[in-house]
């Protein structure tokens, strides 16, 4: 039996209540066993999730394994991010996942300090220099705002030349996206590592909601099965996990640095793909 290793990271949003963190930290333990690179934890945008993420981040890093903060800027300003970074350096936290975000339709009268991901990045490394490695997101299939898949890529590129380390997909299921974008990336002199993005399937609705926010596609032959197991939620998530299994058994041979998964704070879907894989944490 082959084993592979490579390096893994999980992310988590930061839950509303205590019953949600309890449940997570369960959660944690059993992702935590396999050793991941780093847990990733997200921030609404505006600052609507700031205490919460900082203090999982701040907890999930006092128990050894590194947390990573993502960080958005749309909607906040200098002074308030500023003080968070001021934090996590002095705390010692190494990465952040440095984000433009999107602004939730309720919030009303923001800051307009900053407009796209590379300005804080700029921002970071102008107060910080080297403190923190910077990842940035990156979309294989076109951040859905975007002109066209070239202005994309340039735009991807001015973070990258303001100071990112690394990046991470948005997730995708069609392996060749991924493998066109690393290759125009090249093109561009683009030598970041870029890891893919991978979100496990376990039910359709949500899928389908995320992907027309986020504009990741479902290709038609998948929605088409996953229609088909409505009524079946236990073969719909068999049906799941192989797609996902093999989309990244196809993204190992393609040489990528290693994989993130958005777990929605549930270890058991991720665990199941990581199994098949027979993967195990390269750190
Ligand atoms: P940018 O890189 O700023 O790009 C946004 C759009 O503007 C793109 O269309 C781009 O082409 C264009 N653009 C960029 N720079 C310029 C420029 N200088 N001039 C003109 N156009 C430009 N969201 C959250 O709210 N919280 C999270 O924790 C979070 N985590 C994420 C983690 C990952 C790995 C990924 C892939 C996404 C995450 N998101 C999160 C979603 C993300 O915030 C949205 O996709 C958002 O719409 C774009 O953020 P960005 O950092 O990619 O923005």
């Amino acid at each position: 039996m082959v084993s592979n290793q490579l390096p893994i990271s999980f992310e988590f949003f930061p839950p509303k209540t205590e019953e949600g963190i309890a449940k997570l930290m369960a959660q944690y333990k059993l992702l935590a066993a396999y050793n991941p690179e780093y847990f990733s934890i997200t921030y609404g945008a505006g600052g609507t999730t700031r205490d919460r993420t900082k203090q999982l981040v701040l907890d999930i890093n006092a128990k050894g394994i590194p947390a990573v903060p993502h960080l958005s800027c749309i909607g906040d300003t200098h002074h308030s991010l500023k003080a968070l970074l001021d934090t996590y350096k002095n705390t010692g936290i190494g990465n952040i996942v440095t984000l433009r975000g999107d602004l939730p339709k309720d919030v009303a009268d923001v800051a307009n300090e900053f407009h796209y991901a590379n300005e804080l990045v700029t921002f970071i490394r102008q107060h910080y220099g080297d403190s923190f490695k910077l990842i940035v997101a990156a979309y294989p299939e076109v951040h859905p705002e975007a002109k066209n898949a070239q202005h994309d890529l340039i735009n991807f590129k001015r973070k990258v030349e303001a100071g990112a380390s690394a990046a991470i997909t948005q997730y995708f299921y069609n392996s060749d996206a991924y493998e066109d974008f690393v290759n125009r990336c090249q093109q561009q002199g683009i030598t970041i590592p870029i890891y893919p993005g991978i979100m496990p399937i376990t039910n359709h609705e949500k899928l389908a909601r995320f992907s027309r926010m986020c504009g990741a596609e479902i290709p038609q032959w998948i929605e088409k099965r996953l229609l088909d197991y409505q009524d079946e939620p236990s073969s719909l998530k068999a049906f799941g996990l192989d797609v996902v299994t093999q989309l990244c058994e196809k993204l190992i041979t393609l040489g990528i640095p290693g994989f993130h998964f958005y777990t929605l704070n549930q270890s058991t879907p991720t665990l199941k793909i990581l199994e098949n894989l027979r993967l195990t944490s390269a750190v």
